[in-house]
């Protein structure tokens, strides 16, 4: 007899492994899910780290896949970056503590992955959801309005928290048997790390770890500064990009100065820049560099770079050189450094 097909939403977390093994188990055949939404931290890594050693190469590993590697099951990673860029700056339902816009992503992930189901003739959809766990989108009335938005009421099977909540379809319809599912809810970690002891799951990643950078405060000051000092409130993957990139400094409304951390920052602010703005490059080898973006005159042009010299190696010399590359030309240009001590205050970032 053929087997009853489900789609599973693999974050990478252990409770989406979770639950789409205890679905293998009792015999449904898994098909794993994995959205990719440009915001995850991995990515980012991926970007600036590039990378070196066989430690950083190890955290830039696809947390779905590994995960699904783990328990065999296959895995399908699908692109919904560019609908999500439109999402984070017009959320339906608004935004979580930061910029997260969890609940209209939910709603989003779970149209796509219906659409992937009528798709692969799969019947239902699992995720690894734990009723309280967090605190916007995992309520159970919040559960039930996102199934409902995204046309998938009584599709959504939950395993970890099945008994917890109304029974879906598949319990229903008798595909699945709720007395095989789990009642585990609340924050806690215990039920799941027992579970996975019991599934014979010895890998998957820190419980606590999440991989979206939407939750990050100093991501979300940086992103709701932004949309007000623009009038059109879009935002582009580059944006997304150079918003986690080094330290940014607002010192006038008009325009913005970012300043990297490090060699491969430096090198993502060229890469990330467009003609508009102005590349602010130390001539000394590996030296700082910066990027200022919004409308600015020569006297920010001459700040910019100061407060660049200000950090690194540089700071120890009485004039650093830099290029500044604009509207495709590039100039010298020598400053003092200048200690960022003195500018801190326009510093965009969490402050508790
Ligand atoms: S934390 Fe990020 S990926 Fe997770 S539901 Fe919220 S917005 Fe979506």
């Amino acid at each position: 007899m053929e087997k009853i097909k489900a789609v599973a939403l693999m974050s990478g977390g252990l409770d989406s492994m979770l639950a789409a093994k205890v679905m293998e188990k009792i015999g449904i055949e898994v098909m794993g899910i994995n959205f990719y939404t440009g915001f995850c931290i991995t990515e980012q890594r991926r970007r600036v780290d590039g990378s070196k050693s066989a430690a950083s190469k190890k955290k830039l590993e696809n947390a779905a896949l590994k995960s699904a590697a783990e328990i065999e099951i296959p895995v399908e990673i699908v692109d919904i970056s560019k609908q999500y860029l439109e999402m984070v700056t017009k959320p339906k339902h608004g935004y979580g503590s930061n910029v997260n816009p969890c609940i209209d992503c939910r709603i989003h992930m779970l149209r796509e992955a219906h659409k992937y189901m009528q798709k692969i003739g799969a019947k239902f959809i699992v995720t690894g959801e734990v009723v309280g766990q967090r605190p916007m989108s995992q309520h159970k009335n919040t559960m039930r309005m996102i199934e409902k938005e995204a046309g998938v009421a009584g599709l959504v099977l939950r395993p970890l928290s099945a008994k917890l909540l109304e029974p879906t379809l598949p319990e229903t319809s008798g595909w699945v048997n709720r007395d095989e599912l789990y009642d585990i809810g609340g924050r806690g970690r215990n039920p799941q790390m027992r579970l996975a002891r019991e599934l014979g799951i010895e890998v998957f990643p820190n419980p606590g770890g999440g991989c979206c950078f939407l939750t990050d405060q100093t991501y979300a000051e940086r992103f709701f500064d932004l949309m007000r000092h623009r009038v059109e409130k879009t935002l582009t993957m580059e944006d997304v990009v150079r918003l986690r990139l080094g330290r940014h400094f607002r010192i006038k409304e008009s325009h913005k100065i970012i300043i990297g951390r490090n060699e491969a920052e430096n090198d993502l602010i060229e890469k990330y820049s467009d003609e508009k703005m102005a590349i602010v490059k130390a001539t000394v080898e590996k030296g700082p560099v910066s990027l200022i973006e919004g409308e600015f005159g020569e006297d920010d042009i001459r700040l910019a770079a100061s407060l660049t010299a200000g950090y690194g190696k540089a700071k120890a010399l009485a004039e650093v050189e830099f290029d500044v590359t604009s509207g495709g030309k590039t100039r010298s240009i020598s400053v003092k450094p200048v200690d960022p001590q003195a500018y801190s205050e326009y510093l965009i970032q969490h402050r508790p």
